[in-house]
């Protein structure tokens, strides 16, 4: 059988950490289906359309790797789907407190969900999207730390 796995987020923006982790995934699963979440878009900055073009344009050139939109509870895409596989990065011990209660909720509301985590590489598991923002919205340089579509797509949003 196929191994399928979502890998959902907000991706506000996508940054080379995400992509470290879709790259590595790909090379395990036979499909990973990356799984922007629909956010109040007052607090994010990209809509969930220009979040979910940024991630197909940035993995386009990984053939099993898909792109989707959840606007939905995680665990109600995972049974419409038939998927039981999700996959988080982990980069401190901070995220693996929130990712640790995520798996308990999920596990109760739909038995048999297993979460997979990739633990970030060193050279990029200090990025986040929200430290993105920062540096980009005080001019500052990010292209060592997101994709060139990012780039461009941060001063686009950034000349408005
Ligand atoms: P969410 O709002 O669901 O946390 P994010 O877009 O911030 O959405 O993150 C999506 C996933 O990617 C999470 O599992 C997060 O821990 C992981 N992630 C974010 N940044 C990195 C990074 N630099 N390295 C590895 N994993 C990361």
């Amino acid at each position: 059988m196929k191994k399928v796995v979502v890998y959902p987020g907000t991706f506000d923006p996508l940054t080379n950490g995400h992509l470290e982790i879709i790259k590595r995934a790909s090379k395990i699963f036979d499909e990973v289906i990356v799984l922007v979440a629909k956010r109040d878009e007052k607090n994010t900055l990209f809509s969930l359309e220009e979040r979910v073009d940024i991630v197909k344009r940035c993995v386009s050139d990984i053939t099993n790797v898909k792109v989707d939109k959840l606007e939905k509870l995680l665990v109600d895409y995972l049974r419409e789907h038939k998927i039981n596989l999700v996959l988080r990065g982990l980069r401190s011990y901070k995220d693996f407190e929130y990712e640790r209660e995520m798996f308990e909720a999920n596990t109760i509301m739909l038995k048999g969900i297993e979460t997979i985590f990739i633990i970030a590489a060193p050279h990029t598991a200090f990025i986040s999207s929200s430290l993105i923002k920062e540096i980009a919205f005080n001019g500052g340089d990010v292209s060592q730390f997101v994709p060139k579509e990012v780039q461009k797509r941060l001063s686009e949003k950034l000349r408005r």
